[in-house]
């Protein structure tokens, strides 16, 4: 399994993308730095974008996407929960900002939209996958993404602390996960669905007391203007648990 970090900040600049991630090339989780990393062909490759919450940072790309496919007369898949879908086409998706791509073209629509449910395992593009609620403002699943070769990888997406519910239902050999503050936001981000990097040692210590390891984690969603303190915070934290975190970055590349 190849995962290529498109976006990992909670700001978008020259330097920093909206948070997307893309697997084998085929499977992207979550639209933020999708159409603004990826050539117009390799947007055309994605036969599936998986969305976890219906945040303005999680979602921008898709009408951006859907006019490139719809431009080629191809098309995509978009999977998300209901709460997500009731937004997109409330606000985003409504013919109103732009083409609703969900109804155009009326012979074949440009994207296809499933909706899918919390702890349901559910086979996409020749993936397991598994969306398992996180703890955030507004509703939001995380996603546990298995290939066919056996490799699985949890992205959580934006969420504060309180996961022991969740660690329960994924065994990830990669965790991909959000600290969006540095620890002196710690009580202003738990209340606000971020964690920080003292909440993730928390979390983390619970996920082993839970299942008996740690996986190899990789932290996303940073505030730019923050990340200096996170990635000094986080290395403290990797000390104490003897575990592997590592910052992502635009253009990295993870291979499990
Ligand atoms: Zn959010
Ligand atoms: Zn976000």
């Amino acid at each position: 399994m190849n995962i290529q970090v498109l976006g990992a900040h909670n700001c978008e600049s020259q330097n920093s993308k909206f948070i997307s991630l893309l697997i084998d090339d085929v499977l992207a989780i979550d639209a933020g730095g999708l159409t603004s990393s990826l050539s117009l062909t390799a947007q055309q490759k994605i036969k599936a974008i998986l969305l976890t919450h219906h945040h303005y940072d999680h979602i921008r790309d898709i009408p951006a996407i859907a006019m490139n496919l719809f431009l080629q007369g191809t098309t995509t898949s978009i999977y998300a929960t209901q709460s997500v879908y009731d937004a997109l086409t409330t606000y985003l998706l409504n013919g109103k900002l732009y083409p609703n791509f969900l109804e155009q073209p009326p012979e074949n629509p440009t994207v296809k939209f499933t909706i899918i449910k919390p702890h349901q395992t559910k086979q996409i593009e020749g993936y397991s996958i598994l969306a398992v609620p996180v703890n955030h403002t507004d509703p939001t699943v995380g996603y546990q993404v298995t290939s066919p070769d056996g490799k699985t990888v949890f992205y959580t997406s934006d969420t504060g602390p309180g996961l022991t519910n969740c660690w329960e239902y994924v065994s990830p050999q990669l965790l991909i996960i959000e600290v969006t503050a540095s620890n002196r936001f710690t009580e202003w981000v738990a209340g606000g669905g971020h964690l920080t990097p003292s909440l993730l040692e928390r979390e983390l210590a619970e996920f082993r007391e839970l299942k008996g390891y740690l996986p190899r984690v990789i932290i996303v969603h940073m505030n730019p203007y923050m990340e200096k303190d996170i990635a000094a915070e986080v290395a403290a934290v990797a000390k104490n648990l003897s575990a592997s975190l590592t910052l992502a970055h635009e253009g990295m590349e993870i291979n499990l």
